[in-house]
């Protein structure tokens, strides 16, 4: 299944997509896409369901963030060879796990906002693993069965205060707007393997990111059992498994983003997102 919240910010409902990518509201069937939803059965009950006889949505619609509000977003750091050598740090030898604020979740195709004082803005598609129930203590055997589905997740990083503002990575990483997902919560079942998808980045038509998740270092089965032994994973958190080689401050001389420009962002079987850059404006 493909499901989907759609509507205003803040007034999103859920939906899922029908075989000709019509969204088909699920409102009659399920509250929402949450954590808690999730936690209560939600993919079980909405299996059950004729997609065909649920209301279609007419017309144009926003499109929501996949899942509202997940308790948290574990990012993986440097998990692809060319992306680690672009950046002339060495390959992890264990993976590298860092987190990102919720509040920068928005909607696939809302527009990203340049936070005040920025400098060096930065893209990073990355497939989204979505957990389906509370895991931890995790055996790679045991991982699939707690994985609900996956989504693309744009780790949007801002160099300047990621790297050279003192401290962690997190200030770089949790602005507004810094972490479009969706637009699909995409079921397991319908992703044959997720460490053989291909994916691809482009800002004003010109491919930055063109890669495949086949060349992560630690792969998707690895990462959720390893971090599950350091935290415990809930339904609707969701783990960035890092990004290829392509990011904007791998470039020579380095790109970043400038109010305009458009992003796109697209893996196979999880659809596509487009982002416009805007600036703040200064109160
Ligand atoms: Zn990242």
């Amino acid at each position: 299944m493909r499901l989907i919240r759609f509507g205003e910010p803040g007034h999103e409902k859920p939906g899922v997509l029908d075989a000709n990518g019509t969204i088909r509201d699920l409102s009659g069937i399920v509250r929402d896409i949450t954590p808690e939803t999730l936690a209560d059965g939600l993919l079980d009950k909405v299996s059950g369901v004729k997609i065909d006889d649920m209301p279609a949505v007419q017309g144009a619609v926003r499109i929501g963030p996949c899942i509202k509000r997940p308790g948290k977003i574990v990012c993986i750091g440097l998990n692809y060879k060319d992306h680690a050598d672009e950046a002339g740090m060495e390959r992890p030898s264990e993976p590298i796990v860092f987190m990102k604020a919720t509040s920068s979740i928005c909607g696939p195709n809302d527009n990203l906002i340049l936070p005040l004082d920025y400098e060096k803005v930065d893209w990073e598609i990355e497939l989204g693993v979505v957990i389906g129930q509370h895991a931890s203590y995790l055996d790679d055997a045991s991982v699939e069965s707690v994985i609900a589905g996956y989504c693309i997740v744009n780790d949007v990083s801002e160099r300047s205060f990621q790297l050279a503002r003192n401290g962690q990575w997190t200030k770089g990483k949790s602005a507004d707007t810094f972490c479009p997902i969706g637009p699909w919560l995409v079921t397991k079942d319908e992703i044959q393997d997720p460490d053989n998808l291909p994916l691809k980045l482009t800002v004003d038509g010109t491919v930055y990111q063109d890669s495949n998740t086949a060349q992560m270092i630690f792969d998707v089965k690895t990462l959720v059992s390893y971090v599950s032994k350091f935290m415990s994973l809930e339904p609707g958190d969701i783990i960035a498994t890092g990004t290829p080689a392509g990011v904007g401050m791998g470039q020579k001389p380095p790109v970043y983003l400038q109010p305009g420009n458009e992003l796109v962002l697209e893996i196979d079987g999880l659809g596509v997102q487009r982002q416009t850059i805007v600036e703040m404006a200064r109160a």
